[in-house]
């Protein structure tokens, strides 16, 4: 009997929905013959594992899709990602956007044939004779390298791929499908390898879950950070400087130097000490640290007067050397020594993008030194810093703990201490949380925050790692009460993290529209006519003199079209001086949002805008 007998016999129902089914927790097709002993639980199309087989089996249609369209592509591997889908191709020209739509409309004509997909169960030999016939080169590769007795294929209409499946029954369960964009990407993510065109989907259980998909879609790109960077004079980037180095326009640069200030307020009221260490450090250093051995493919190196110097990736090292310069007692601790610091990372040219990976950023990076005994109070400190930072942007967030890596440093009970110490951090403060077998740095465990946006998209921000490996390697210590030498423990925490990043998901978060704490230029005056402007530049003057962050268009332009700028520049509030201003010397303020307040005095309205930043809206 087959799996989708068995399920019509056990009286299933909604059995139109069921994709596949788990027996003994394997995933089958449904087409597939089951023994009367197994268990045997369905799988839906609307749930995240049934999805996963609708969008892989909607990058199959593609391929055949593509296969028909295109004589002599060569297929790859298609697999389901977030949302969608994606099927890489050689061809002997690159795919192109206006490609899509023709792909989109045969892949339609496919799943409305609703050809059923097929398994059958074929050696390695005869799968070889099989993708060779076809003249499938990556195909044959993935075969001798998989190299295993038997494969199994996957056909439906005209295609056949190399696959482990389960995949729906057939193509006309794939209802709701719709081609994004074209991408290149390296065979095997090689840059030594072939450019392939990679064509990426998105797929759902039904028309309207992919509506309100591409929805959102539409509106990340309306918000979309590089766009909006230019668009608002905040940064961009230069061919001429070099791939993933960010050059701050003004805008952009006073945004920075806001958050920055906000930051080391924040840090000093909470006991952090401001530090600033060099650039460059002596090879040999970063060979104590362990950063030579475990990280030095992300580094840059330099020469000077013959000597090896590597640019920080970091900035722990020279908070080290602080820390060592004298005899530290249990009293002095804990020591939370905050930096600004700016790193370089090497980053493959092919993953950069905008704000959001670059070479070169800003880290709020702290290192905490503390007694064992302090551990969990100092961590339960940081994320109580983290809770308070994300509510000032408005953000949710969700924590995740990453365990021992397989390349690391360190004992195995000092992983587990420090593994230990942030499971209990978090349960005390009740946030929920995921664990990430596997995924913590070479040096120890930690706690990484990834914060959901506007358009609950999920950032990694801050992250809180213990190490007990860097103090034993720069042999801290402290004087503790029995009078002996004992080892601190560390703690590196960034709560922003990059701050190109988190500026970068600030301005798609916000849509550009900085609350006035934040923007760049808080106020734009407009003068009406040209008798106005006297009037405009006192206002302007009485601003700057009170450090509101002003800005005046006097040109000799008509009012609606000054508006128009100021509103697409997005400035939280706009003083249009007419002679009812100037007459009765006051302003008469407009919001972004188009509200308009009553006519006040300046003074008021400075108060009303200094207000606006003490509270940080
Ligand atoms: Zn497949
Ligand atoms: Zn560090």
């Amino acid at each position: 009997m087959t799996i989708l007998e068995a399920l019509r016999l056990l009286g299933v129902k909604g059995l139109e929905r069921v994709v596949a089914a788990k027996v003994n927790n394997e995933k089958k097709d449904l087409s597939c013959f089951i023994e009367t002993e197994s268990h045997l639980e369905p799988i839906f199309i609307e749930q995240e594992e049934g999805l996963e087989i609708l969008r892989h089996s909607a990058s199959h249609v593609m391929a055949m899709a593509v296969k028909e369209l295109f004589p002599g592509v060569k297929v790859t591997i298609g697999p389901a990602i977030e949302n969608g889908f994606y099927y890489d191709f050689d061809f002997d020209r690159p795919f192109r956007d206006d490609d899509l739509p023709m792909i989109q409309a045969k892949m339609e004509e496919i799943t409305k044939a609703d050809y059923p997909f097929t398994r059958r169960e074929v050696s390695f030999q005869e799968a070889l004779q099989f993708f060779e016939a076809q003249g499938e080169d990556y195909k044959l590769e993935l075969i001798r390298d998989l190299g295993v007795e038997k494969l199994s294929l996957y056909t439906q209409g005209s295609f056949t791929d190399l696959c482990r499946g389960p995949h729906v029954p057939s193509t006309g369960k794939i209802k709701a499908f719709y081609l994004t964009k074209v991408a290149g990407a390296y065979w095997r993510g090689d840059e030594r390898r072939a450019m392939l065109s990679r064509i990426y989907g998105v797929a759902f259980a039904d028309q309207k879950a992919l509506k309100v998909h591409l929805q959102k879609i539409e509106e990340a790109k309306r918000r979309d950070h590089v766009k909006l960077g230019v668009q608002l004079g905040l940064f961009n980037t230069y061919e001429e400087i070099g791939a993933g180095m960010i050059v701050w326009h003004p805008r952009g640069a006073m945004l920075r130097h806001i958050l920055e200030e906000f930051e080391i307020e924040e840090h000093l009221k909470r006991g952090y000490e401001l530090v600033k260490g060099p650039e460059i450090l002596k090879t040999d250093l970063w060979k104590k640290s362990g950063h030579f051995e475990n990280y030095r493919e992300n580094m840059y190196f330099t020469e000077i007067d013959h000597q090896s110097y590597g640019i920080k990736p970091m900035n722990c090292l020279a908070h080290m050397l602080i820390y060592s310069s004298s005899i530290r007692s249990y009293r002095d601790l804990p020591k939370r020594y905050f930096e600004l610091g700016l790193v370089h990372r090497h980053e493959r040219s092919g993953v950069l993008h905008g704000l959001l990976r670059v070479r070169e950023f800003t880290q709020d990076d702290a290192h905490i030194l503390c007694t064992p005994e302090q551990l969990d109070s100092e961590i339960k400190g940081v994320l109580d810093f983290v809770k308070a930072m994300m509510s000032i942007f408005d953000f949710d967030y969700e924590l995740e703990i990453s365990t021992r890596p397989e390349k690391s440093i360190g004992s195995e009970e000092d992983w587990e201490r420090a593994t230990k110490a942030l499971v209990k951090a978090v349960e005390d403060n009740r946030l929920p949380f995921k664990i990430n077998e596997g995924d913590g740095a070479f040096y120890g465990p930690k706690i990484d925050v990834k914060l959901k946006d506007a358009l609950d998209r999920r950032w990694q921000c801050a992250t809180i790692q213990c190490d007990f490996t860097l103090p034993e390697r720069f042999n801290l210590f402290y004087i503790d009460r029995d009078g002996q030498k004992h080892r601190p423990v560390m703690i590196h925490r960034v709560i922003l993290g990059a701050l190109e990043r988190f500026i970068g998901v600030l301005i798609e978060h916000y849509a550009g529209a900085f609350p006035a704490w934040l923007a760049p230029v808080q106020v734009m005056v407009l003068t009406v006519t040209d008798r106005n402007i006297p009037f405009g530049e006192k206002v302007l003057g009485s601003l700057k003199e009170a450090v509101v962050r002003a800005e005046g268009d006097f040109r000799n332009e008509k009012l609606n079209l000054k508006v128009r700028e100021a509103q697409l520049q997005k400035i939280p509030y706009m003083l249009i001086i007419g002679d009812k201003e100037s007459e009765n010397e006051g302003v008469t303020p407009r919001r972004r949002s188009g509200e308009n307040l009553p006519f006040m005095k300046q003074a008021e309205f400075i108060q009303l805008i200094q207000e606006e930043v003490r509270k940080r809206r």
